[in-house]
C-alpha cells in the first residue's frame, strides 16, 4: 500500500496544504494500491509563486543551458523508465507491450524538444524589425490519466525549452507515475521554482491554475468539456491556451483498400491504448459495396483480440482507468443497440472468464449511421462504429460530420489517391496507410479537439510570443 504524501514546489518535496487523501486502484483487480495527499488551491498557488519568482533568470538563460538542462531531464527520466514501466502497467493498466512504449516514451519526448531547440531560431527578420521569440511566462500544464507520465515529461519540455517556468497539475488518478517522473526530475538538478508539480483535483488545483494572474499560458490536454471550462476562466485574464481535447477519429477504408491490411490496421487504430485514446479511429468507413467482406473479417479479426491480464503479453486490451469510464463504457454499448446498430462483436459486460476488474469485450458495431449517438460522441473505451458509404464523396462528407477533427486515417492501395481524400479531411493530423507516430509534426486538433498544437516548432512556440524590435536596423538599411 503506497502512501504519496508530498507535491513538488520549489525544488523540494513538500508536505500538501491540503488534507484530502484519494485512494488509487489497480483497474485490472480493482483493488485499493495506494492513496495520495491532494494539494489544494493554496498549495496551487505557492507553486504559481514560485514559477513566478523563477521566471526572470530563467527565461534569460542560454538555448545551450536549456539544452543541458533537457538532457539531464531526458536522463533522469530514462534511468526510471523500469519504475515508470511497472507504474503503468500496476496503476493505470496498460497491458505490457503498451507500457513499455509508454515508459520509454516519456523520456524520448524529452529528446525530441532538445532536437527541435538545436535548429530552432529565437530570432528572425520581418521586414526591416528583428522578430524575437519571447517566453510567455509562467505555464500550467495539466495532465489527464491516459498518458500520464508522457503528458507531463513532454509539456515541461516545450514549456522549459521556451524559457517558461511551469506548474504541472497531474491528473489525481495516476498519482504514482508523477512521484516517479517527479523524483527523476528532482535528480536532474534544474533551478528551484522552474517547475513546480503538484497533484491535486481539477476543480481545485486545476481551476486556480486556469484562473491565477500570474499564469501567462494554459497547456491542457483532457476532455472537451473540461477544455471549455478553462478557455472561458482563462479568458479573464487573456491567458494563451492549447488545448489538446477529444476525437471521433475516422478511418476511411476507400474501396480499393486491401482488406487483409485494412482490418487488422482499423482495429489496431480503434484499440489503442486499450480504446483510452483521443487519436482512436472510431468510426470506421467501409465502402457499402463491399460492405459484408470486411464484416466478415471483422468478426474473425476481432475474436482473436485478447482483452484480459495486462501483464499477459498477448493481452490487447487492458482494463479501463476506473469504474466510472467502465460504467460509462457499458452505457455506451447500450445506447448503441437501443439505437438499432448490430454487435458485430463483444457487447456488454466483462470478457469471457473475467469475474472482476474493470474490463470491457472489444466491441464493434456494423449498420451505425453517422447521427446515432456512439458515431457522434467520444466513448473512450473499446467500441467501434462501422459505417457504410456509397462513394468516396459520401465518404469524405461523412468524415467531416463531426464535432471533433483530432485525427483521421486513410486505407488505400493507391497512395496518390489516398493523399488526395486527406488533402480534404478536416482534421489536425491525417494518417495514411499507417499507424506511425511522428514527433517532429505538429499535433492538435481541428474544431472542438482543441486549439493550438503540440511538438515540433509548433509547439515549441506555443510557450512564446513574438516580439518585432524595429528602429535599430535602420543605419544599416539606409546605408544597404
Ligand atoms: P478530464 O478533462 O476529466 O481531465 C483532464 C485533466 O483536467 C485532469 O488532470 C483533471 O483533474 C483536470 N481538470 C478537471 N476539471 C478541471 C477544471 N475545472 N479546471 C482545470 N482542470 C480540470 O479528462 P480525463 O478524463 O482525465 O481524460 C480523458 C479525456 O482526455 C478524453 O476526452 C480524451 O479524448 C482527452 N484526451 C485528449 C488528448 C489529446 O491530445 N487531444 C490526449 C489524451 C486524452
Amino acid at each position: 500500500m503506497r502512501q504519496i504524501d508530498k507535491i513538488y514546489i520549489d525544488g523540494a518535496f513538500v508536505t500538501p496544504h491540503g488534507e484530502e487523501w484519494f485512494e488509487l486502484f489497480n483497474p485490472a483487480t480493482e483493488a485499493v494500491i495506494g492513496q495520495v495527499r491532494l494539494a489544494d488551491e493554496e498549495d496551487a498557488r505557492r507553486a504559481i509563486a514560485a514559477a513566478r519568482r523563477a521566471f526572470p533568470q530563467f527565461s534569460r538563460t542560454r538555448t545551450a543551458e536549456r539544452i543541458a538542462l533537457l538532457e539531464r531531464m531526458h536522463d533522469a527520466v530514462q534511468a526510471r523508465e523500469d519504475d515508470l514501466f511497472e507504474a503503468i502497467v500496476e496503476e493505470y493498466g496498460a497491458p505490457v507491450s503498451r507500457a513499455r512504449w509508454m515508459a520509454k516514451y516519456a523520456a524520448d519526448v524529452l529528446a525530441e524538444v532538445v532536437k527541435v531547440l538545436r535548429t530552432y531560431d529565437f530570432t528572425r527578420r520581418a521586414g526591416s524589425a528583428d522578430v524575437v521569440m519571447q517566453p510567455l511566462g509562467v505555464a500550467g500544464l495539466i495532465t489527464p490519466w491516459n498518458s500520464n507520465a508522457g503528458f507531463i515529461c513532454g509539456k515541461l519540455a516545450a514549456a522549459l525549452a521556451a524559457g517558461c517556468t511551469a506548474v504541472v497539475k497531474p491528473s489525481e488518478m495516476s498519482a504514482i507515475q508523477t512521484q516517479i517522473v517527479t523524483e527523476a526530475l528532482h535528480d536532474a538538478g534544474l533551478p528551484a521554482g522552474v517547475f513546480n508539480i503538484i497533484t491535486g483535483r481539477g476543480e481545485t488545483v486545476g481551476a486556480e491554475i486556469s484562473a491565477h494572474p500570474d499564469v501567462a499560458k494554459i497547456s491542457f490536454t483532457g476532455s472537451t468539456a473540461v477544455g471549455k471550462t478553462i478557455l472561458r476562466t482563462g479568458a479573464e485574464t487573456l491567458k494563451r491556451v492549447t488545448l489538446e481535447l477529444g476525437g471521433k477519429s475516422p478511418m476511411l477504408v476507400l474501396d480499393d483498400a486491401d482488406f487483409a491490411e485494412a482490418v487488422p490496421l482499423a482495429l489496431q487504430a480503434g484499440y489503442m491504448n486499450s480504446g483510452q485514446a483521443c487519436i482512436a479511429g472510431t468510426r470506421i468507413l467501409v465502402p457499402q459495396s463491399r460492405l459484408a467482406e470486411f464484416e466478415e473479417r471483422v468478426r474473425d479479426e476481432a475474436a482473436r483480440v485478447q482483452a484480459g491480464d495486462p501483464r499477459d503479453p498477448a493481452t490487447q486490451i487492458g482494463p479501463m482507468v476506473s469504474r466510472k469510464q467502465w460504467e460509462r463504457v457499458q452505457r455506451y454499448i447500450r445506447i448503441g443497440v437501443d439505437e438499432g446498430a448490430r454487435l458485430l462483436a463483444g457487447g456488454e459486460g466483462r470478457p469471457e472468464g473475467l469475474k472482476s476488474g474493470w474490463f470491457v469485450r472489444p466491441t464493434v458495431f456494423s449498420g451505425v449511421s453517422n447521427d446515432m449517438t456512439i458515431a457522434r460522441e467520444e466513448i473512450f473505451g473499446p467500441v467501434l462504429s462501422i459505417i457504410a458509404y456509397r462513394d468516396t464523396e459520401e465518404a469524405i462528407a461523412i468524415a467531416n460530420d463531426t464535432s471533433y477533427g483530432l485525427q483521421a486515417y486513410v486505407v488505400s492501395s493507391d497512395a496518390a489517391r489516398a493523399r488526395a481524400v486527406a488533402a480534404r479531411i478536416d482534421a489536425g493530423r491525417v494518417l495514411v496507410n499507417t499507424l506511425a507516430h511522428e514527433p517532429a509534426a505538429p499535433f492538435g486538433g481541428f474544431k472542438q479537439s482543441g486549439i493550438g498544437r503540440e511538438y515540433g516548432t509548433f509547439g515549441l512556440e506555443a510557450f512564446m510570443e513574438p516580439k518585432s524590435i524595429l528602429g535599430v536596423n535602420r543605419e544599416s538599411s539606409a546605408s544597404a
